[in-house]
């Protein structure tokens, strides 16, 4: 019998295992993927909002403001990448501007510190590739850009290490209550459980209808994205926004935290899991961002991506306590922002609903990653002579080498395909989008595990990559 079990293992579901993985209790997570972090969590804006965009009083908002600090320590305490750089919301007329100076005041409402409205020179002195055309700018300096795969990655390693245990490949597809609490089948297997938590993002309304009437609906949502090439990486200084118009609600330009370019995204409605893209909607936020900053050079692009938003009907997040199951669905935008409040209010809502939470003493609550490009010489050095591994450069692009791979795959979270790889430690994250290292990471994943190469997929089970029998 397990305490809680967690459906879902993206932001949401790996940030509340996190936080729970401290007290002492038997915690499963189930997640219907072959690894962490396969939904909205790994294709989205990756924006640490400041806080100024969700109505006052709204979970939203309070949850928002409250993560911008708690992100930044976890990224720290568990070796994610993250950059405070700051936000732009550009204005250009006089009627976003007062839309501009309606964020500002919703913004100081909310508590969100250091906003200020800047006029054209004001943001043209701060960030020189805006459009001539900018009448002012609302500036929040708290905003910042994380990597938010890693960071979840990081959140459900960390829970693993503390005995929480994670069942990938685990789809819940019927949940019945019972007089201990809640019988559980996924992936063919039924668990009990005391206490389930519902974060299945765009399949939260169907976890939700298997245990109690229908109160909410999913609206998934598709954002569309360029990632430009690290020379186009400084094309913006800051994640610079525009205000929503009749023609949708602005794409951005940002730099991510690996350096490159990300434009995007749109937002067409669509079905759960529609992750295409298509020309139409590429050229659509193609000529937005132009809006914002003309010379951004598309030539440069290196991918093109999507994710799904689990929109709701609801308009705010739903997170909910009905006798031992807990909804924490509808977790749209700024979700990922949120994570760490959102999961921190789930042990409050647990508490108050007569959970037991007793801390665990040997809980661990940090990280470490190697990021051997980002080491000095004698670093490097003393690395390579503890293991020659290092010394081999797989990942041109991104200079990553054989020992960060190795070290990814022995970790407590074992990847299984070139994509988890990429996600762990950006090897063919970078210009030649894995062209050249995807064949030397598919050997190394076949070696370390004792497989074949026709057992590595590319990303989701079943994307092979070599399809024949070897000799
Ligand atoms: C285009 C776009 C841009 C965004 N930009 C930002 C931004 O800049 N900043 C910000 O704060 N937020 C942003 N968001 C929102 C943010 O990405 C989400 O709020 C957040 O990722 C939601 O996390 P989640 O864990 O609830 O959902 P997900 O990451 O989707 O995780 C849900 C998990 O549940 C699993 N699952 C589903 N059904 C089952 C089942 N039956 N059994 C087991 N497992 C199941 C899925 O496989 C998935 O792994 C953006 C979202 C999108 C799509």
């Amino acid at each position: 019998m397990y305490d809680v079990a967690i459906i879902g293992c993206g932001v949401i579901g790996s940030s509340i295992a996190y936080r729970l993985s401290g007290f002492d209790l038997k915690t499963v997570v189930l997640e219907k993927e072959n690894d962490v972090a396969m939904g909205a969590t790994r294709a989205n804006s990756a924006i640490v909002h400041a806080g100024y965009d969700p109505a006052e009083g709204t979970l939203m908002a309070k949850l928002n403001v409250r993560s911008v600090d708690l992100t930044k320590e976890l990224c720290e305490k568990l070796s994610v990448p993250y950059a405070q750089i700051g936000s732009l919301v550009l204005a250009f007329s006089d009627e976003e501007s007062a839309h501009v100076q309606r964020l500002y005041d919703r913004g100081v409402a909310n508590g969100v510190p250091g906003l200020k409205i800047l006029s054209y020179s004001e943001a043209k002195a701060i960030e020189p590739n805006i459009a001539d055309n900018v009448t002012s700018a609302l500036y929040a300096p708290t905003a910042a850009v994380i990597n938010p795969w890693e960071y979840a990655l990081a959140l459900a390693e960390t829970a693993v290490v503390n005995g929480v245990e994670l069942r990938l490949e685990s789809p819940v597809d019927a949940i019945v209550k019972t007089d201990a609490g809640y019988a559980v089948t996924a992936g063919g297997e039924t668990i009990e459980a005391k206490y389930v938590i519902n974060a299945a993002g765009t399949e939260a309304g169907l976890i939700h209808d298997m245990v109690l009437p229908h109160t909410f609906d999913i609206l998934p949502n598709k954002g569309e994205y360029y990632l430009l090439d690290k020379s186009e990486g400084t094309r913006a200084k800051h994640v610079v926004f525009q205000c929503p118009s009749k023609v949708g609600k602005g794409v951005l330009v940002s730099p991510t935290v690996h350096g490159n370019l990300i434009v995007g995204p749109n937002a067409v409605d669509c079905a759960a899991g529609d992750t295409s893209t298509s020309a139409d909607d590429l050229a659509f936020v193609r000529k937005m961002a132009a809006k914002s900053i003309p010379s951004v050079d598309f030539r440069q692009n290196i991918r093109n991506f999507a994710g799904v938003r689990p929109n709701s009907t609801i308009d705010d997040f739903i997170i909910e306590a009905h006798d031992g199951f807990f909804d924490v669905a509808g977790i749209k935008s700024p979700g990922l922002a949120s994570a760490a409040g959102i999961a921190e209010y789930v042990e409050n809502l647990m508490r108050e609903n007569g959970v037991a939470l007793e801390k665990k003493a040997d809980a661990v609550d940090t990280r470490e990653q190697i990021r051997f490009k980002e080491m000095s010489h004698e670093e490097r050095a003393e690395l390579v002579k503890k293991d020659p591994t290092f010394g081999r450069v797989i990942c041109r692009c991104e200079t990553i080498t054989e020992g960060e791979i190795v070290d990814a795959i022995r970790r407590p979270i074992v990847p299984r395909t070139v994509d988890a790889i990429k996600r762990r430690c950006c090897a063919g994250m970078g210009r030649c989008q894995g062209g050249f290292c995807g064949p030397r990471v598919v050997e190394i994943l076949a070696r370390e595990l004792g497989c074949s190469r026709q057992d590595i997929d590319k990303d989701k089970t079943g994307s092979y990559i070599v399809r024949e029998r070897e000799d």
